[in-house]
């Protein structure tokens, strides 16, 4: 068993390390850690934001756990060599298309959500994002028109099979889900009255819905679910939904819970190997770099980003459980970063996952 361990920039070895703390106590059979630099670190070190090495290291992995890329100092850098290219690049060079962002409520926090605390309580919820498609891959450009205006333009396109993919993921999600306790729900999030794209995304969906039928599949247009998300965000089990659509409703769903020091993902791709899929584990947010080097990062996202590791990529269902309840309990019993108007520090809170394992 292989895992890279990537920590990058700003906060990314602060929260990295409580991460492997966690690993530590676990004590895995037969694992094995590589460490690589991305990012500005990359750059810094080795000419370049996802070195050749780091990438070797990436594609001998079983799975990755990913801190963060962001560097003020990396600014004025041709964008080839920005940092974000690091994390760009690996999903590309992995073909990881498929980002799993949970948002789930923590008892005691509900007071601290942007949502009244009798409605954030219902949160439990999975956006399944498409990762390698839509507008941001497209043609893009600006163009001189005839009368001298400038027009800028993003091609919108999915293919059928891209739609297919993803689709499955986010079935498969719903019934795994719903083994355990989920509600065996799919919303599939388009603009289908507006969209050729989000028609075809539809066709697709509701196509692939007849080999599961367990999970009972529903469609809403993208502006109706902004709405429902912040109005009564407990329907939702998993939202399937499209790259841009998924970036936004994302960010939205993070509030929702109360801190982006709370939120992990992954990034998938196809089914390989002896316990599942090659992922990507990371905090949905950066590098922080306000507050990098201050021990003051909260390393709770990062830690959750070990734990879906430990679930999607390794199989090891029980090692997730258990360090997301010890998580779960740390926040019970108050426990907060500056992030949620405490004073715990990076280490701090590290120490309370551990001794609650
Ligand atoms: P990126 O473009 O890489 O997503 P960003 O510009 O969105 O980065 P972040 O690095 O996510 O910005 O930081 C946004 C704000 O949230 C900052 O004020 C940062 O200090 C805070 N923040 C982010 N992560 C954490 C964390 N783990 N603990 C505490 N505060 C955090
Ligand atoms: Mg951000």
């Amino acid at each position: 068993m292989k895992i890279a361990l990537f920590p990058g920039d700003g906060i990314g070895p602060e929260i990295m390390e409580q991460a492997r703390r966690v690993l530590d106590v676990l004590a895995l059979p037969g694992l094995v850690l590589f460490e690589g630099d991305v990012g500005g670190v990359g750059y810094k070190r080795q000419g370049h934001p996802l070195p050749q090495d780091t990438l070797e290291m990436a594609k001998a992995a079983d799975a990755i756990l990913f801190g963060a890329v962001g560097d003020p100092e990396c600014d004025s850098l041709e964008r080839d060599l920005r940092p974000e290219q690091a994390i760009l690049g690996l999903r590309s060079a992995l073909g990881l298309f498929a980002n799993l962002r949970p948002a789930t409520m923590f008892p005691g926090l509900e007071d601290l959500s942007a949502l009244r605390p009798e409605v954030a309580r219902a949160i439990d919820l999975l956006i399944v994002r498409e990762l390698n498609g839509d507008v941001y891959f497209g043609d893009k450009g600006t163009r001189v028109l005839d009368d001298g205006r400038r027009q800028g333009f993003d091609i919108m396109s999915y293919a059928e099979d891209e739609v297919r993919r993803i689709a499955h993921v986010g079935f498969r999600a719903a019934q795994g889900r719903a083994k355990s306790g989920g509600k065996g729900r799919m919303c599939s999030v388009d603009k289908a009255n507006v969209l050729e794209t989000s028609q075809l995304w539809r066709d697709v969906v509701i196509d692939t819905a007849v080999e599961y039928p367990d999970v009972e599949l529903s469609h809403m247009y993208v502006d109706n679910a902004a709405m429902q998300l912040v109005r009564d965000p407990g329907q939702f089990d998993v939202i399937l939904t499209g790259n841009l659509f998924g970036d936004i409703l994302s960010d939205q769903a993070s509030m929702c819970v109360g801190s982006i020091g709370l939120l992990a993902s992954a990034a998938m791709g196809e089914t390989q190997g002896e316990f599942g899929t090659l992922g990507l584990f990371e905090p949905i947010h950066g590098s922080a770099p306000d507050i990098a080097g201050q021990g003051k990062a909260n390393p709770l996202a990062m830690i959750l980003s070990l734990a879906m590791l430990l679930r999607h990529s390794l199989g090891r269902e029980d090692d997730a459980a258990r360090v997301e309840k010890a998580v779960a309990k740390t926040l019970e019993d108050g426990i907060f970063g500056g992030d949620l108007g405490g004073s715990a520090g990076t280490a701090e809170i590290g120490d309370a996952v551990l001794q609650r394992m």
